[in-house]
């Protein structure tokens, strides 16, 4: 049997055997000098992937969740105002993390399936002539919606309102999936995650911190102490770690990374394009519309699908569970029921795409979806067809 996990979700991704393999390291003193031929590798090769000169890059032992509350106790304070969007579960959980942390939130609410308002973000900046709004938060990325946010151009507005706020993103589920460009965005502070884009098991938390990022540490008056930058900064300094470092996590993430530039970035990106666009043909031929409510707004490693109406997306996913044994991702918050969720992203490729979507047919068929079992994925294969790469010499 494949070891290959039949896994269509938006994260955890498909750890491939190389990185499974590269996590399985004999343990090592931290404070031995040949640390750094752990970190260092792995610090120089994110760098590249976010498409920064920053030189603040930081791996905490968390999930995502704990790399946005690192991002808040460091730069914030109880009582300071932050700006932020909320389109999807994922926003929502960053808004009451803040809000949990005595911040106060300024929301500005959207429609599930839009992105983060740049013209709203930008009016409320305008707005703020004192500067009360200390940061804006937004997430490249909704996974809970399958929207991409553009965050060049919510950056270029925060610049014409001469608004001195730090963009803060996260970007858990679409870094080293979908490009980012940290430095031209003029993104601050960047969070992404070992479990998604790198294929990696669950645990690292990965920030990058601009020198504007850095700076606002300084004012922040909240107690930490695990996530505290200056500490980590410090340790980093002395080629150290404060604490105990995950060491798995961060010889996968060497081997992650050169996995990505074996590859080479712009192919990754082109790849998960592909995917995405094949399941978004075959969601077309199903007669079925994405939450995503523009084309521009597409994510290209989750795609979340209305079901039609009068079918409940959880009997669906989890009879292609019980059925197939097939994982898709569920409807989350207001779209519990009413939406599925096709995670295409990690180490997965057109092919295991497909079987994806077959199985997915399968799953409608036995419940009476008003879909056709035959080649109903054809638009998918065609696509797969005329925009193939091609992997080795024998294709014509
Ligand atoms: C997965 C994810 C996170 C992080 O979640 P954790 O489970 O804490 O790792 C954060 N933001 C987005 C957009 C995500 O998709």
């Amino acid at each position: 049997m494949s070891d290959q996990n039949l896994l269509f979700i938006s994260g955890p991704t498909n750890i491939p055997g190389r990185l499974r393999q590269a996590m399985d390291v004999q343990i090592r003193d931290y404070w031995a000098p040949d640390f750094v031929d752990l970190k260092l590798p792995a610090q120089a090769g994110v760098i590249e992937v976010f498409v920064t000169d920053s030189v603040h890059i930081l791996f905490f032992p968390a999930s995502g969740t704990g790399g946005w509350e690192a991002a808040i106790t460091n730069t914030l304070s109880v009582g300071d105002k932050v700006l932020m969007a909320r389109n999807g579960v994922f926003s929502d959980r960053w808004i009451d993390l803040c809000q949990r942390h005595g911040l106060e939130v300024q929301v500005i609410d959207c429609a599930w399936g839009d992105s983060a308002p740049a013209d709203k973000i930008e009016a409320a900046l305008t707005a703020d002539a004192g500067q009360q709004i200390k940061a804006v938060l937004i997430t490249q990325n909704e996974t809970a919606t399958g929207v991409r946010s553009d965050i060049a151009s919510i950056r270029d507005p925060m610049d014409s309102a001469t608004h001195s706020a730090p963009l803060f993103v996260d970007c858990v589920s679409s870094l080293a999936s979908m490009p980012f460009a940290m430095d031209e965005w003029g993104v601050n502070i960047a969070v992404a995650g070992s479990q998604k884009g790198f294929m990696l098991a669950t645990g690292m938390a990965i920030l990058i911190v601009s020198q504007t990022g850095l700076d606002a540490t300084k004012q922040a008056s909240w107690p930490r102490t695990f996530f505290d930058f200056r500490d980590m900064i410090r340790a980093t300094d002395e080629g150290c770690y404060p604490y105990t470092p995950p060491m798995n996590l961060m010889a996968g993430l060497r081997e992650s990374l050169t996995m990505l530039s074996e590859e080479g970035l712009g192919i990754v990106y082109a790849r998960h394009f592909r995917m995405a666009e094949g399941v978004r043909r075959a969601v077309s031929a199903w007669g079925f519309e994405l939450v995503a409510s523009a084309p521009d707004l597409y994510s290209d490693t989750v795609s979340a699908i209305l079901n039609p109406r009068g079918f409940d997306s959880n009997l669906l996913t989890q009879h292609a569970v019980y059925g197939y044994g097939v994982l898709f991702g569920v409807g989350l918050g207001e779209l519990k029921g009413k939406a599925f969720r096709i995670g295409h992203f990690g180490s997965l490729t057109d092919v295991m795409v497909l079987s994806g979507l077959a199985t997915m047919e399968m799953a409608m068929a036995d419940l009476d979806y008003p879909v056709e079992l035959e080649g109903v994925a054809a638009p998918a294969q065609g696509y797969f067809r005329e925009s193939r790469i091609g992997v080795g010499r024998l294709a014509a």
